[in-house]
């Protein structure tokens, strides 16, 4: 028996607190027995950000341009209590936010289906993929509160010392007002990162707005989309076989409910951060969402969108039994190991990362083999809560059975 091969490293950025731990089981129990794992390694533990002054999250973006593909662990983002538990010299920023500004990418995040876990929009047989636009609109917001009689407006001062004007409103009781912006480049790398990522997953995206209230702000986001699509991405789609449609965002959402799923759906900033949480709760369990970063030149970044799983940590840490969920986890390493095999035509590395999600979800399906947080949910009637380590090496058990 000979390990498959690798070519190009995959860009390996550790993290933190329970999925560190995971992270190191995955590779120890399904990953390294298996594949001749290459892979330039990053910490992206709170400790080693803290020595390198987070230069290394930097360092890490920086090898993902360079090599096209990485897998990321979950890491915390600093508030006041992290500080002080970890003696940090600065409240470093979020992993996440940093690596995104830099690959300047779209999150694309997809749910795992399971048979015996049943969707709360039982039609949803498929699943839906969300891609929320990270820049701009609420999130970069200014508002004031507006004292009664008082006149707000919107200016614009030009280059060329000319100004632009509109009345935002006359209020002669008190109110509030908020200013929002975009920009064109910003809108474009979305688009273009959708598309990108729609053609790679050949399945149909939409796109929704509200262009209809917001006629130059969302109709921007419009035109854009479909300036885009026409000119670089039409004839390729058509290829294909896959759809691109924009509609209306309450048209959208009808859709969505009356849909059995497989498609792609962009969203704007706000739209996307309130659409993810109910996608991932609707599906079942935020342990079950894989995450894609996708950069608009295709860069991927592969992570599972839950967080660190603080509370587990801490249990482990005083020597008691975690059940902890590690299938988004493994499904970023089997989806980068995947684009890899893609990209370096290395087929058998494909087949391992399919294989390897095969033996996942028959451990769970067939088996009854689960972490408690699905075994709560789980309508299977052999279903079986085993622990963090217990389930991996059940899957172990049926990967060697695959291979
Ligand atoms: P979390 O996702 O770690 O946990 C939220 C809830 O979901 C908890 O009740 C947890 O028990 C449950 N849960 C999540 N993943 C699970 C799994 N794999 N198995 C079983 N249960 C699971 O989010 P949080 O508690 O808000 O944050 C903890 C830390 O993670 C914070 O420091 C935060 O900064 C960080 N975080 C990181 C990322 C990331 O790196 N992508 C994302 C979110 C949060």
């Amino acid at each position: 028996f000979t390990k498959i091969p690798m070519k190009t490293p995959l860009v390996e950025m550790d993290g933190d607190e329970m999925t560190r731990i995971i992270w190191k089981m995955i590779k120890d129990i399904l990953l390294t027995p298996y594949v001749d794992l290459k892979t330039e390694y990053y910490d992206l533990g709170l400790e080693h950000r803290e020595a390198t002054k987070d230069q290394v999250t930097i360092d890490s973006a920086e090898a993902t341009k360079k090599y096209g593909v990485a897998v990321k662990c979950a890491t915390i983002t600093p508030n006041a209590a992290r500080v002080k538990e970890y003696n940090l010299t600065e409240m470093w920023k979020s992993p996440n936010g940093t690596i995104r500004a830099i690959l300047d990418g779209t999150v694309f995040r997809t749910p795992i289906l399971l048979k015996g876990i049943t969707p709360y929009i039982p039609t949803w047989t498929k699943p839906i993929t969300i891609a929320r636009h990270a820049y701009g609109d609420l999130y970069k917001n200014v508002e004031m509160r507006v004292p009664e009689n008082a006149k707000a407006e919107l200016v614009v001062t030009k280059a060329d010392g000319t100004e632009e004007r509109v009345t935002i409103h006359e209020f002669k009781t008190p109110g509030v007002i908020q200013g929002l912006h975009n920009i064109d480049k910003s809108i474009e790398s979305f688009a273009r990162s959708c598309f990108n990522y729609a053609l790679s997953m050949k399945q149909d995206l939409w796109f929704a707005a509200k262009d209809t209230i917001s006629k130059t702000y969302d109709h921007r986001f419009k035109d854009i989309f479909q300036e885009i699509y026409d000119a670089e991405y039409k004839e390729k789609f058509e290829k294909v076989g896959i759809e691109y449609f924009y509609t209306l965002i309450d048209d959208a959402i009808a859709r969505v409910i009356r849909s059995e799923g497989g498609y792609i759906w962009a969203c704007k900033n706000y739209d996307g951060d309130v659409m993810s949480d109910m996608i991932a709760t609707a599906y079942g369990s935020l342990a079950m969402m894989t995450s894609v970063l996708v950069s608009p030149d295709g860069v991927y970044e592969y992570e599972a969108a839950h967080g660190t799983v603080q509370r587990h940590y801490y249990k482990y840490l005083k020597g008691e039994t975690t059940s902890t969920n590690s299938v988004a986890t493994l499904f970023a390493w089997t989806g980068a190991l995947r684009k890899r095999g893609a990209l370096d035509d290395l087929p058998e590395l494909s087949a391992f990362a399919d294989k390897l999600e095969k033996a996942t979800l028959q451990t769970i399906e067939e088996d009854g083999i689960m972490t408690g947080d699905l075994a709560a949910m789980s309508t299977l009637p052999n279903a079986k809560k085993v622990d963090t380590e217990g389930f991996l090496l059940a899957i172990r058990d049926r990967l060697e059975q695959l291979l």
